[in-house]
């Protein structure tokens, strides 16, 4: 029988990015200059763009990601339709072997309200519990879709008795203007003017999107920063 993986890692790899602090300028200024080709990126007229909303010269780039997540996480993510996706399917294909679990470190246990969660690690006698009933979960479940998918069974019917922390893949495309709208409602941070609560493992990945695009965009990326974390 296959081997089941448990990991608690989420995957953002920088696939292609077509971004560039000029393009922002460029866009911004064919409305005073026509055609124009800047030499510098003023970053006083990035920052005044941002301040001033004045969104749709951030549009003109596009990041390409491939993200490895459980399907949980796909379920939030797939929420910013600003957005392309392409994911890996359970119709056409059996799904991975492989069970997001928390390590031990994740804070689990809510102290603050919904709407303020304030988490704090687990003991880790409670820790061992959520960890041995995700295994035993993932494990039975698998054992049911593969004893389904050997009766022939369609992939598609398959499937319905996998829980949704099962690892998915997908590609995500995204311009600069919806990413940072993405990093001001999945990153918690003491710098956000509207600060937000995003579970935990849509946060890991989000955190190395924002690293990627700081590395890409770094004068737009600043001034999101030094604005309060507010998308334009
Ligand atoms: C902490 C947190 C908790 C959440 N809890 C829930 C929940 O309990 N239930 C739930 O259903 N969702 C929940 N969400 C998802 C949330 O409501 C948004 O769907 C998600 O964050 C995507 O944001 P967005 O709409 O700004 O992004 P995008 O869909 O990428 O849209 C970007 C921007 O485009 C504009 N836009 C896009 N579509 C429209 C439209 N149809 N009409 C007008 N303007 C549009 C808006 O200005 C929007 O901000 C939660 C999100 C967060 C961060």
């Amino acid at each position: 029988m296959t081997e089941i993986e448990f990991s608690s890692k989420i995957t953002v790899k920088l696939v292609r990015a077509m971004a560039s602090d000029d393009m922002v300028v460029q866009a911004a200024q064919v409305s005073s200059k026509g055609e124009n080709s800047p030499d510098t990126v003023p970053e006083r007229l990035i920052r005044a763009l941002m301040a001033g909303k004045h969104g749709s010269p951030f549009e003109h780039n596009a990041f390409t990601f491939f993200v490895e997540a459980p399907i949980f996480v796909f379920r939030e993510w797939q929420r910013h339709r600003i957005s392309s996706f392409n994911e890996m399917s359970g119709r056409y294909t059996e799904l991975l072997p492989k069970f997001y679990a928390p390590s031990e470190d994740r804070p689990m246990v809510n102290l603050g309200t919904k709407m303020k969660p304030d988490f704090t690690r687990a003991t880790p006698d409670v820790w061992l519990g959520v960890r041995w009933q995700l295994g035993s979960v993932a494990l039975e479940s698998w054992v049911s879709y593969q004893r389904m998918l050997s009766n022939g069974v369609a992939h598609e019917v398959a499937r319905m008795v996998l829980p949704v922390n099962i690892y998915s893949q997908m590609y995500w495309t995204v311009n600069a203007r919806s990413l940072m709208n993405f990093l001001s409602l999945r990153v918690e941070s003491d710098d956000s003017h509207v600060r937000s609560y995003p579970q935990l493992e849509i946060e890991y990945g989000a955190a190395q999107v924002e690293a990627l695009f700081a590395v890409q965009m770094p004068a737009t990326y600043a001034a999101f920063v030094a604005g309060g974390r507010v998308a334009p």
